[in-house]
């Protein structure tokens, strides 16, 4: 039964000689022999691609025929070659009125996960630019990423690079935020670890996630403040003989602080790897968080537009700019009785005296 290998060799000569219609015939010899085998099919295909190439005949229908039998049975190189088929930037005559970018998407896909003649990191790569051309940066980035991991051509990485700039312009602002909430990174690199996991269905990325990264620089943070909490502590010990002083209260106030955002961060690192429903849980809630606090802003905006607009004389105006300090929209006018305290307490040299405008969310005045 081994016959068809030799057929197919055969046409492995012919068509490396270029002599394709020839190939094709050795090829289909073998498939009398047996119809089980979807390298025949992939190298008909293939072969009819190439005529297409040479000839301009339209052997494409053949080719797509062959080539979608061998993709059933499996055939990573098969799935390539067809999404090459259906892929717009791909030049191959007589396939402008198939092009399908949804169909090369899914045959670049399949032909990904499975070893193959191809390669691989130029699949990751066409479809990278695909998802570009859709303006899905985020897929783009991730495909991109992978392609350039796989390979060290420079074609790869600048591709990387532009696909990593338009992420950079269009990524949500929301989700950015909700990240900084957690860990006051601003390291796109970094975040884009974390976004991989929004970007892919594809479990080629799941692997890829550095959970690692995105709590380091937190952790690092927090560690620091235990640490010049305990210093702290020590000198005062050390300067006064005991811990309640202010210097030690505050050490110990750094190092409660220090250790409860550690705790909170393992959390989140631990759900990450053990419980994925806690960390979209806990994710979800710094993202409800900024979404509600987004909210109220518009809210308050909205009041100090009325209250602009308001005829009624002793009624508050809000000024239409937020405050420089909490970002709420509840800055006024500062009031004599704002300033008489700390004027009656500190005199002429009271730090409010010459201040306009008071936020009442946060306090400060300006
Ligand atoms: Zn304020």
């Amino acid at each position: 039964m081994n016959d068809w290998k030799n057929f197919n060799e055969k046409g492995n000569e012919c068509f490396n000689n270029k002599k394709f219609l020839d190939a094709i015939q050795w090829y289909k010899k073998g498939l009398e022999i047996t119809s089980e085998v979807s390298t025949l099919y992939y190298n008909i295909g293939n072969s009819y691609l190439n005529i297409v190439e040479i000839h301009k005949k339209d052997e494409i229908k053949a080719a797509i025929v062959y080539l979608s039998k061998a993709c059933k049975m499996g055939h990573s190189s098969a799935n390539y070659c067809l999404a090459k088929i259906y892929d717009p930037k791909i030049n191959i005559p007589h396939t402008t009125k198939i092009k399908n970018t949804d169909l090369a998407l899914m045959h670049y896909k399949e032909s990904v996960y499975e070893e193959g003649t191809h390669s691989v990191y130029s699949a990751c790569n066409n479809i990278a630019v695909i998802y570009g051309e859709k303006k899905q940066y985020i897929e783009a980035l991730c495909w991109s990423y992978y392609a350039k991991k796989t390979n060290e051509s420079p074609i790869f990485s600048q591709n990387h690079n532009i696909y990593l700039k338009k992420f950079k312009e269009e990524i949500k602002e929301e989700i950015i935020e909700s990240l900084k909430l957690i860990n006051n990174i601003t390291d796109v690199e970094i975040l884009i670890n974390a976004m991989k996991e929004t970007a892919s269905e594809d479990e080629l990325f799941e692997k890829d996630i550095d959970v690692h990264a995105i709590v380091a620089k937190p952790k690092e943070d927090s560690s620091a403040r235990i640490a010049i909490g305990v210093f702290m502590v020590v000198i005062s010990f050390i300067i006064s003989g005991r811990v309640v002083s202010i210097v030690g209260v505050i050490g110990v106030i750094l190092i409660v602080a220090g250790m409860y955002s550690f705790i909170k961060i393992n959390e989140i690192e631990d759900s990450y790897y053990n419980d994925r429903q806690k960390f979209d849980k806990i994710m979800g809630a710094y993202k409800k968080e900024k979404k509600d606090k987004l909210k109220k802003l518009e809210e308050e905006k909205r009041i100090a537009i009325e209250s602009q607009k308001s005829s009624v004389p002793w009624e508050v105006r809000y000024m239409l700019e937020p405050c420089k300090y909490c970002g709420h929209y509840k800055v006024r006018y500062a009031k004599w009785e704002d300033k008489s305290l700390s004027v009656a307490f500190w005199g002429i040299a009271s730090g409010k005296i010459g201040k306009n405008y008071k936020c009442e969310y946060c306090g400060k005045m300006w």
